[in-house]
């Protein structure tokens, strides 16, 4: 007698073969049967004649770790079929210390949610207290590890500093985290040098770990980047996943197909280096992200008295023009002000400036664009404002989506129509990543197979990080599966009109239970804190 079982569809299992006619049979939170199932028995049959079957999508970005705590609906993802998210990019739930949390005291008044936990087992047990429709794992944040032990200054770490650091990865590695995550492009991440990050890396690697980064730098300077990869790779012997893939600004566009035949040949050299995206041309950041970081030395606090200052200030305005670091910067890679849209802001007094460029709130306001950029800052009094950077290339977007390697990622927290965050802007790829891939690139332009993009989702993601009982439709694996229907899946959410859901998904099941049937969400909260392959249970680990 089986739980569940999904009879006469489509199978796509995740491994990239064709779709084959068959039924998926599921006890408990396990996958037991595929294939040819007859008139096998089951408290659920439901008849999926004509769909497509496949593993639950897994996200190579989320961000959900503290939204799905605010609404554990996690809308977003689970209504285009993702069940598990991959999270802890720069940032993560920990290490957190007490300053730590002093310093987000703010943004959890804002959202009524509480940091409660210091460790990943402490976070792992609030999020399964409160319940969740998806699983998380997560990374420990190389930025995260940075700012427990050196702070937010301009620094390298002493030795004492570097192997308390060490501890840290290594202990969170046993708790299951997946690996180092690092945010190399903001503000204090940026001030790590590579031999920090390769000792954090070896770390990591001890427990099974994956090395992932957002680079240094995806413009002008990106082979500089990719190279600070390929090394950290070779010396910590770790695989990498180079996140959020793209060429950034005018100046690189076309450049794509180079960046790839560089990671291909680091692969034939004996590197093991993947690489995550997501499928839309803008980019979307924190505004301050276009100031140069070295103004965000001492933290917040220290940004906001340079941009009073005036000669600072003035300084800060000529870098945005013309950077000194041979990169283009943020502001430039945009084209400018009109490239630049604020999709959400912290502060309620600034409301009506949400959904303008910054070149119209200029304008507005009869003031320069970097002064308007500085000026929001500042009113933000030491919060953070989002915005979206139309940095990409179509061309480039797709000659990396067509690329066996490359997964797919939302890069975006869990939110929702109707959810505390349904009034702040969001980026499309909130809700759209994998349906477009599989609507819009798969099926209406016919750039791959569907069980490419499938596989791209599913298996690939999951093997990446580690999670071996995720992403096929096997007897044995983990319970995490994907209905749709080819011909209508569609992304519907626009850089105008972001929260809208994907459509064309019939039902998607998390560890067995059904949590979306019909583009509603059912009272289930099956999700689960997922562990990396170094993960000692507690009473195992001893001492250290
Ligand atoms: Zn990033």
């Amino acid at each position: 007698m089986y739980d569940l079982v999904l009879k006469n569809g489509w199978i796509v299992d995740g491994s990239g073969n064709p779709r084959y006619r068959g039924d998926v049979a599921v006890r408990g939170d396990r996958i037991v049967a595929v294939g040819f199932l007859g008139d096998a028995a089951a408290r659920e049959t439901v008849d999926v004649r004509g769909l497509i079957v496949a593993p639950g999508f897994i996200d190579m970005m989320g961000q959900s770790e503290i939204n799905a705590l605010i609404d554990n609906r996690v809308l977003s993802k689970i209504t285009q079929g993702v069940t598990t998210e991959v999270t802890g990019e720069g940032g993560s739930v920990a290490p957190l210390t007490d300053r730590l949390v002093l310093d987000d005291s703010d943004v959890m008044k804002k959202w009524h949610y509480r940091e409660d936990w210091r460790d990943l087992d402490g976070y792992v047990a609030q999020l399964e207290k409160q319940g969740s429709t998806l699983n998380i794992a997560t990374f420990v944040g190389a930025t995260q590890v940075r700012l427990a032990v050196v702070g937010k200054d301009d620094r390298a770490p002493t030795p004492p500093e570097l192997a308390h650091m060490t501890a840290i990865v290594d202990t969170l590695m046993q708790q299951g985290a997946l690996g180092l995550w690092t945010a190399l492009e903001y503000a204090p991440a940026s001030y790590s040098k590579t031999d920090e990050l390769i000792a954090l890396a070896k770390a990591a690697r001890r427990h099974g770990g994956v090395y992932a980064s957002h680079m240094r730098n995806e413009g002008i300077r990106i082979d500089e980047a990719l190279n600070e990869v390929f090394r950290i790779a070779r010396e910590a012997n770790i695989p990498a996943e180079v996140s959020h893939l793209k060429v950034a600004g005018r100046r690189s566009w076309g450049r794509m197909p180079s960046v790839l035949a560089k990671i291909d040949s680091a692969r034939a050299a004996g590197l093991d280096i993947t690489a995550d995206q997501y499928p839309y041309t803008r980019a979307a950041t924190s505004l301050d992200a276009s100031i140069p970081t070295w103004a965000e030395s001492g933290g917040w606090d220290s940004l906001l008295a340079r941009l009073r200052d005036p000669k600072t200030r003035a300084r800060l305005h000529a870098e945005m023009l013309q950077p000194t670091d041979g990169t283009e910067g943020f502001y430039n890679e945009a084209g400018g002000g009109a490239g630049i849209l604020i999709t959400g802001v912290f502060q309620d007094s600034l409301r009506p400036i949400q959904g303008k460029t910054i070149a119209e709130i200029a304008a507005a306001r009869h003031h320069d664009p970097i002064e308007t950029i500085f000026n929001v800052v500042l009113g933000e009094g030491g919060h953070r404002t989002d915005a979206v950077y139309a940095v990409m290339d179509e061309p480039d977007v797709q000659a990396a989506m067509k690329t066996w390697w490359v997964a797919v990622n939302t890069d975006f927290g869990g939110v929702a129509p109707d959810g505390p965050f349904g009034t702040q802007s969001a980026h499309p790829r909130a809700y759209g990543s994998f349906a477009r891939i599989l609507g819009h690139y798969s099926r209406d332009l016919n750039l791959f197979p569907l069980e490419f993009a499938v596989r791209k989702m599913t298996s690939l993601a999951a093997q990446r990080v580690g999670l071996y009982d995720r992403g096929m439709l096997k007897p044995g694996m983990a319970a995490d599966i994907t209905v749709f229907d080819a011909a209508t899946v569609a992304d519907k959410a626009t850089f105008e009109q972001p929260h809208q859901p994907s459509v064309g998904f019939a039902y998607v099941f998390v560890n067995g239970k059904k949590v979306l049937d019909h583009g509603r969400l059912t009272a289930a909260r099956p999700g689960r804190g997922l562990r990396g392959p170094g993960y000692v249970p507690p009473e195992a680990r001893g001492g250290r």
